[in-house]
Parts: C-alpha cells; structure tokens; sequence
C-alpha cells in the first residue's frame, strides 16, 4: 500500500512550500491538488463561463482534461494537452479557483484523478479536502495553517519577490478572507480538520521549523 500524506489548510498556509520540501527528503511525490482546481478554473475563464451559473460550469468542466506529469520532479498540470503551469498562480485564477470548485461537478471531475494518483505512489498531497474526503485513510494527516495577517504577509511578499509592483496588502488580506469563508462554508467537501490531522500553526515558525516538525510526524508514521 502506498504511503499517503495528507496536508489541507486555508490559502496562504504555506502547504505547497512545505509539501514540496518534505517530497523531496522523504522521497515522496508531491501532488498539488490546488493547481488542479486552478487548472479547471482558467478553462472556465477562457471559455468565458459565467461560475455564478452552477448547470453552466458543470456542463463546461467536463471538457477540461486535466493530466498530471512530473518533469525534474516538478508538478506540470497539462489542461487539454497544453502545459499551463505559467497560467495558474495568479489571483485572477486563484479567486475563480475558489469560486468553480464549490461546484459538485467540478470536484466529481477531479476526485478520481487525485485518488488514482495517491493510490500508486507514495505521495503527499495538499489541498482543502484531502483528509476529509479524498484520502481518508492516508497514514499521516496535518493540518496546517497560520493566521490571515500572516498568510497576507506571506502572498504580498511572494507577488513582490516575483516583481509584481506594490501590491496592495488590504486587498489580499481581504481576498485570502474571502476565499477561507468561501472555501471552509461551501456544502460539499469543505475546508475542515480532519479528526485525526495533527494541527501545525506556523503563524510564529519559520520555513525549516514547519518541515522539520512534518518530516519528524512522516517518520513517526512511516
Ligand atoms: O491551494 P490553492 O490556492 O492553489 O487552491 C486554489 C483553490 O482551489 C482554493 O481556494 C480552493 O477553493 C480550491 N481547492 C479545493 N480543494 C482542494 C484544493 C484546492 O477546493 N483540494
């Protein structure tokens, strides 16, 4: 049996960061759920979809293809052939990310995706409903979160690091608010600990102390 690490939190928890570096020193694959939902997302922009109109995206989702490939051990979310992992980090994509994945028929779309993928290989995968409803049985689940100052802190500096001029750090706050409330109150497979996630609040923790103490319960379970 595959060996399964859960890790689910709010945006800006820095869950890709950390996920990505406990991969790699535990040699496990790492399998970003979000780049998936924001895979389908930027089809439904492109397709121009209205996502307040629930049969609309439904019916539109079903022509998003979405394959996985990993190429240098980095994730590539291919939507209908094409390589868009260029496309998808940005907020634009991130608020309809938040928005269409509400909808059962997206979820539906991808489930079976992700369970394929954690079901042949040893894997941590991130998300909002990985422990809850996708790998319920995963041997470790986490947790992870951080207060919304921080976690707005966080984005204003990834979008500066990337060139992005002054960003605005209210309005990121009040978008990362946005997509929590939108993403713990929608009725199917919401953002919620698991019962048996262990919880790390990395509001006062640096990087390295996060992947430690992760890679410290992957052993414990291991
Ligand atoms: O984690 P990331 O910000 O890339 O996720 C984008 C959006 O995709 C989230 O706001 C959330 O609405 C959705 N998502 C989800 N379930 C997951 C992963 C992401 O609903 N497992």
């Amino acid at each position: 049996m595959a060996f399964n690490v859960a890790i689910d939190g709010p945006a800006g928890a820095g869950k890709s960061t950390i996920a990505k570096a406990v991969a790699k020193n535990r040699g496990l694959i790492y399998v970003d759920t979000g780049a998936m939902y924001r895979a389908v997302a930027l089809y439904i922009l492109r397709t121009g979809t209205d996502a307040a109109d629930t049969e609309a995206v439904a019916k539109v989702c079903v022509g998003a293809d979405i394959t996985i490939a990993y190429e240098d051990g980095v994730q590539v979310v291919y939507l209908n052939g094409e390589n868009v992992n260029a496309f998808l980090r940005t907020e634009e994509v991130g608020n309809m990310a938040s928005k269409t994945s509400a909808n059962p028929a997206v979820r539906a779309h991808l489930l079976n995706l992700q369970k394929n993928l954690a079901a042949n290989n040893d894997c941590i995968m991130d998300g909002r409903d990985i422990g809850t409803v996708v790998l319920p049985n995963a041997q470790l689940k986490v947790f992870l979160t951080a207060s919304s100052d921080v976690r707005a802190k966080r984005r204003f500096d990834e979008l500066t690091a990337k060139g992005e001029e002054t960003p605005d750090f209210d309005k990121i706050k009040a978008d990362i608010e946005q997509r929590d409330y939108q993403d713990s109150h929608r009725e199917i497979a919401p953002l919620k600990q698991a019962e048996d996630a262990v919880l790390v609040d990395s509001s006062d923790m640096n990087i390295d102390q996060v992947i430690a103490r992760i890679s410290e319960l992957c052993d414990e379970k291991a």
